[in-house]
């Protein structure tokens, strides 16, 4: 007797407030109909922390029930990892049983921001995550930062990282030994908001994965180490108008920002604080949002500067390149604790406020902040962020257009988490923590 052949399963999976992807599996010759349908899912979902205990009470309980509907569009399905099935899953929303987008989900709040912001300033987002994680239990020699030899260690990762990540239509453009210790980026190509929050955590998911298969973790925690460096997740963000226009470049402007890009910059600034609450949004966040750790530590929009949060990203100066469609700013303040699709739709909404009021660009911030006086940094607009998780969520607490965006029960919801969560580590500090939240992310 011949054994039967294995099964594929794809996944329809959600990506929560935790930055967790979650989701549940068909076999492959279901798939037709499970497109349709979708499979069931549950409201309290959302109230779980990275360490699964659920926030309680949070506002669903045990009543409720939801479908996760695949996004066609947004199929992920890869071969090329070693000794593993194919990785085949789709970034799915969360809906109503009749079909109405939910109020907990981040994804409908991505799509519904861009959707706005196209009505309302005929503008849509391009963008790209740039994300940086560690390896943790290769027990390599020690290797020089960005050193080639560094990168040769984890030899065949990369090629193989590469061909994954291109196969799950990513869009890979640069593998790279970063600064810390065991420490990587991957950059992958610009694309539409909501295909370029897919992808963000289509990588981690392919990078954990592949790094699993050679004995590794890949972490993407925001501190691995807290005498180390940093995990960032930069979003890059650019604009066309609705024919594909790139928008964002103005050789006349302060920072060569045109104006509709300058507004925007001035809403994400204006209300920073409130927005690394959901950026930014775990205890050892702001071990890494630290001045001088390259990382963002106060409301600056700068120019070539990797202490900016906003930092407006320079360009080619190629006698003959025409730089308006790679121009772009990035925003630094992000971690992979934080949804992307959550993220970016929350830079979305907030400069959209900025071009509705049509705010003046913020100035470009000169000088160090954390070298200045507190008259110095004021006379430039210059605050602090947050510098703990509590003091981000009581900026969220402060910040009504901010909480405005999403229904009572979501902020109910988003609140009784974080608090849980924070409970959950409130015994713990320096390593021990790092280590709770790396074995997570
Ligand atoms: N590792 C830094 C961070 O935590 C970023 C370094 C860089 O500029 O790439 O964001
Ligand atoms: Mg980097």
């Amino acid at each position: 007797m011949t054994a039967p052949a294995t099964e594929e399963l794809a996944t329809f999976v959600t990506t929560d407030i935790a930055a967790i992807t979650r989701g549940r599996s068909i076999a492959l010759r279901d798939l037709d109909a499970g497109m349709e349908k979708g499979v069931g899912w549950v409201p309290a979902n959302l109230a779980l922390t990275p360490f699964d205990e659920i926030a309680s009470p949070n506002p669903f309980g045990s009543a409720g029930d939801l479908r996760l509907i695949p996004d066609p569009a947004a199929k992920v399905r890869v071969t090329a990892i070693p000794d593993m099935s194919p990785l085949h899953f789709y970034h799915s929303d969360i809906t109503e049983l009749d079909g109405r987008p939910w109020e907990g989900c981040v994804r409908s709040m991505l799509k519904a921001a861009v959707a706005d912001l196209e009505a309302a300033a005929g503008l849509r987002v391009v963008a790209a995550f740039e994300q940086e994680f560690q390896i943790l239990g290769a027990d390599w020699p020690a290797a020089p930062s960005f050193a080639l030899s560094a990168q040769r260690r984890a030899d065949p990762f990369g090629p193989l990282l590469v061909t994954a990540l291109r196969e799950a239509g990513a869009e890979p453009e640069t593998f790279l030994p970063e600064y810390g210790r065991d420490q990587f980026e991957i950059v992958c190509g610009p694309a539409a908001a909501l295909a370029a929050a897919d992808r963000a955590v289509t990588i981690r998911e392919i990078t954990r994965e592949l790094a699993a298969q050679f004995g590794w973790r890949a972490t993407f925690a925001p501190k691995a180490d807290p005498a180390g460096v940093g995990n960032g997740v930069h979003i890059h963000l650019s604009f066309t108008d609705l024919d594909g226009r790139p928008v964002t470049f103005d050789a006349k402007r302060p920072g060569r920002l045109s104006e509709r890009a300058g507004a925007f910059a001035a809403g994400i600034v204006r209300h920073l604080p409130a927005l690394t609450a959901f950026t930014a949004p775990s205890v050892p966040s702001y071990l890494r949002l630290q001045p001088h750790h390259w990382a963002a530590a106060w409301t600056t929009l700068g120019e070539k500067d990797r202490e900016a949060t906003l930092r407006i990203c320079p360009t080619s100066e190629r006698p003959g390149y025409d730089p308006s469609r790679a121009f772009n700013m990035e925003f630094r303040a992000a971690d992979a604790t934080a949804s992307p699709h959550l993220s970016l739709a929350v830079l979305i909404r907030a400069g959209l406020e900025g071009l509705r009021a049509n705010l003046a660009q913020p100035p470009i911030a000169k000088g160090d902040p954390a070298e200045m006086t507190a008259a110095e940094r004021a006379g430039q607009g210059i605050r602090r962020l947050p510098g703990s998780l509590p003091e981000a969520l009581a900026a969220l607490d402060a910040d009504p257009v901010v909480r405005g965006w999403f229904s009572p029960t979501f902020l109910d919801c988003y609140f009784a988490m974080k608090r849980k969560e924070s409970e959950i580590v409130a015994h713990l500090e320096g390593r021990a923590l790092c280590d709770r939240y790396a074995a997570v992310y």
